[in-house]
């Protein structure tokens, strides 16, 4: 129970537009005063510089995973996550970031150099193909009004 504690929670982007991060700033000019009250933002890039990945009560994954390196860092943040919410289309189905999978064979080609020098996967996968997923927030970008409810929803979970 973390009935007067404050959420800890983590923001991560991996391949994508970032998008779902800029949603997420907006939709912090109405629900800045009622957050930062509820929450402590332990790893969130796009509000501070001095970030930590401990232990996260929610986490939220932008983009899709693209190389061994994401796929590493992913694992270590759903290790030390209770929660782990998948945002954006990206990282619930893996489009539109992960287009390079349907390529043809002239297309792959011509970027098999880009792959080997990121030392990107051979296909790309989205976020539930790594790690389990508690809960999904689709859209491109993300639905505000469908990750508020989401987010309400695991408030309320922790207080429970
Ligand atoms: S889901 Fe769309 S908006 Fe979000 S990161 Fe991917 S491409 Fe960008």
């Amino acid at each position: 129970m973390i009935q007067d504690k404050k959420l800890k929670i983590g923001w991560f982007s991996f391949s994508c537009c970032e998008d779902n991060t800029v949603v997420f700033t907006e939709l912090m000019n109405d629900h800045w005063q009622e957050w930062k009250k509820l929450f402590d933002f332990r790893h969130v890039r796009v509000l501070k510089s001095n970030n930590v990945l401990d232990d996260l009560d929610i986490a939220f994954i932008e983009g899709a995973i693209a190389s061994d390196e994401h796929a590493a860092r992913l694992k270590e943040i759903r290790v030390k996550s209770k929660k782990l919410v998948a945002i954006g289309a990206c990282a619930v189905v893996g489009m539109p970031a992960a287009q390079r999978n349907y390529f043809n064979e002239k297309q792959k080609q011509e970027i098999e150099f880009l792959v080997a020098r990121f030392q990107a996967l051979p296909k790309v996968l989205k976020v539930s193909d790594v790690v389990k997923t508690d809960a999904e927030v689709g859209g491109c970008p993300m639905d505000p009004a469908k990750f508020l409810e989401m987010v309400n929803k695991l408030v309320a979970e922790f207080k429970k």
